[in-house]
């Protein structure tokens, strides 16, 4: 399938899956995760118009967008992996997004960064909603006060959370959490659904999906 076939099938899901939950498609962001993708179908997605990337590597992301940046101007890209804090001053120099605050340290090398490069990113919370000791994110129980002290101690731009589900759980009632945790937080965005459950993620609100696999077709296994 090529991107562009891939593009329209998943457009019309998001929007029958935005009707069922009334909303519009224009209420949810595709975020096409462009990680470990060949530049023959990264071309090919900026061809079918797509404009907004998300990465989960820093240097990765670097190389993949730091030329194009050039030649497109209207690039949107989001940090969807785990932020490691000497890997600040380049994920603020590069990213428009931060999706994967979890931490105050994190929040204070980000809020430092951003005052030092005069630039001020939007960022997400990630939620560890499964609670998974290998996993990044807040826990669920310290996620509300955690939003609090990024935005008042840091004043960073939190607009939303973020989660990614266990593999081998139903994601409903995470995302069904996750979307609690944003009401009593204040913020109104929520990033959840990827490839295998984007449809599900924006039944339960998803305002953000992050679609790789089935955009650009699997990733090339790393040699
Ligand atoms: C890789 C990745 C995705 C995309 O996964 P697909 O199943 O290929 O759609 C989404 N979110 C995060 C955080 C990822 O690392």
């Amino acid at each position: 399938m090529t991107i562009s076939s891939a593009l329209a099938e998943i457009q019309s899901n998001i929007a029958r899956a935005a009707g069922d939950d009334g909303r519009l498609s224009s209420d949810v962001t595709l975020i096409a995760v462009s990680k470990k993708q060949p530049d023959d179908r990264i071309d090919a997605a900026l061809q079918a118009g797509l404009r907004i990337f998300g990465e989960n590597r820093v240097q990765e992301a670097q190389s993949r967008w730091q030329h194009r940046r050039a030649t497109h101007k209207d690039l949107t890209l989001h940090l969807i992996g785990p932020l490691q804090t000497n890997k600040a001053a380049d994920a603020v120099a590069l990213f428009d997004v931060i999706e994967t605050v979890d931490r105050e340290k994190l929040a204070a090398s980000l809020a430092k960064e951003m005052q030092k490069q005069g630039r001020q990113l939007d960022c997400f919370v990630q939620v560890n909603t499964g609670d998974e000791d290998q996993k990044a994110g807040i826990t669920p129980d310290q996620a509300v006060e955690f939003v609090g002290t990024c935005r008042a101690t840091y004043g960073l731009n939190v607009t939303g959370l973020m989660c990614i589900p266990p593999v081998d759980e139903e994601p409903a009632m995470h995302f069904a959490l996750l979307k609690t945790l944003a009401a009593a937080a204040g913020v109104s965005k929520l990033s959840m659904g990827m490839s295998g459950d984007y449809d599900t993620a924006i039944r339960f609100g998803a305002t953000h999906v992050r679609v790789g696999s089935s955009l650009f077709g699997a990733r090339p296994v790393e040699a």
